[in-house]
């Protein structure tokens, strides 16, 4: 099979909302009046954002979820995507579950496949997406006020623990493992929530490389500080067991990362939209802190007493 007849074969449909879709030099896309492009791309590298033997079906969902967690993080509306895409071979059994679970969730959000790029080389996924949101309305990093609630979406943390648990650091039973596992292969992308946010957040960020970190990014754009309670964070893992040691469940939710969850802020007298919000999108939302005029993070447990922050978060460069 040849380059061509591989994207005809697994790509290549009918474009829909593009002007041009896959098959000429570019795809052409128009913008409907009063909006504004959110653009954003993510890359997953073999051996290092997954596993080898991952499968495949999973990673087609897990490579196109991490760019629509994006968008959502802005409020944006998923409109379409390229797919570059570096493969050892031309396998069509690794090709067909990869493409099938991509192209349904991209189907789920309306997001079209426009266009690519396809070599030989080391596994390595790369998708571009595209969204639009109403012109100055996308939620930033930058708007963060003193005295606003932070919150958090879903469930944080369980990707970690599967990952641990994958890796033999930690030993959990079959079905636990299995849903903890889902959590890392098939993250749910917050598309919904982050549209029923504007107006509402003053800043939101997506988690992926951990709650901690992910939440200093709007500190720092925002040049203000945090308090998290840590117990209403702990709450948040949805694997709640004994097999789970307790020091290792805060990690994971405080610095896990792989979540795929929206973090945001808003002022308090926006309480009942964010509930809302929420309830509209089907996404639970929960309180896990407030914004500080003081800069820094500092975290307090369920006494008010405060604990030490050695929570660090991925960096892919980092010692
Ligand atoms: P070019 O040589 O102009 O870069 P290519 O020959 O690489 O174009 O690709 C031919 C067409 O197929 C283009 O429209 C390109 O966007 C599309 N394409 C290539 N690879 C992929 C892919 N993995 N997924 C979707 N479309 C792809
Ligand atoms: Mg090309």
């Amino acid at each position: 099979m040849g380059e061509f007849e591989l994207i005809d074969r697994f790509f290549n449909r009918p474009a829909r909302a593009a002007d041009l879709g896959i098959g000429d030099d570019c795809a052409l896309l128009s913008l409907a009046p009063g909006m504004q492009m959110a653009v954003s791309c993510d890359m997953l590298v073999s051996g290092r954002h997954f596993f080898a033997d991952a499968e495949p079906g999973a990673l087609g969902h897990k490579a196109l979820a991490v760019n629509l967690s994006d968008l959502a993080a802005c409020g944006a509306r998923p409109k379409a995507f390229t797919l570059a895409l570096a493969l050892p071979e031309a396998d069509a059994a690794w090709l067909q579950p990869f493409a099938t679970q991509m192209l349904a969730l991209a189907d789920a959000h309306g997001c079209e496949l426009i266009g690519g790029d396809t070599t030989q080389g080391p596994l390595t996924i790369c998708i571009t997406v595209f969204g639009e949101v109403p012109r100055g309305q996308a939620l930033l990093r930058s708007g963060a006020q003193p005295q606003d609630d932070i919150y958090a979406s879903g469930t944080l943390g369980d990707a970690r623990l599967a990952l641990e648990a994958r890796l033999g650091k930690l030993d959990l039973p079959a079905g636990l493992l299995s849903a903890a596992g889902l959590r890392m292969d098939q993250p749910t992308p917050r598309v919904a929530l982050g549209q029923a946010l504007r107006g509402i957040a003053t800043a939101a960020v997506d988690v992926s490389d951990g709650l901690l970190g992910d939440l200093g990014h709007i500190l720092q754009r925002s040049a203000v500080g945090a308090t998290v309670y840590t117990s209403d964070a702990r709450n948040l893992l949805a694997l709640q067991s004994p097999l789970v040691p307790e020091a290792l469940a805060l990690h994971c939710v405080l610095a896990g990362g792989d979540d795929y969850e929206l973090v945001f802020t808003a002022a308090p007298r926006h309480r009942a939209d964010v509930e809302s919000a929420a309830r509209a999108s089907r996404t639970p939302v929960t309180r896990i802190g407030r914004i500080d005029a003081q800069k820094g993070l500092r975290l307090l447990d369920i006494h008010g007493a405060p604990v030490p922050n050695t929570f660090a978060s991925f960096d892919h460069f980092s010692s």
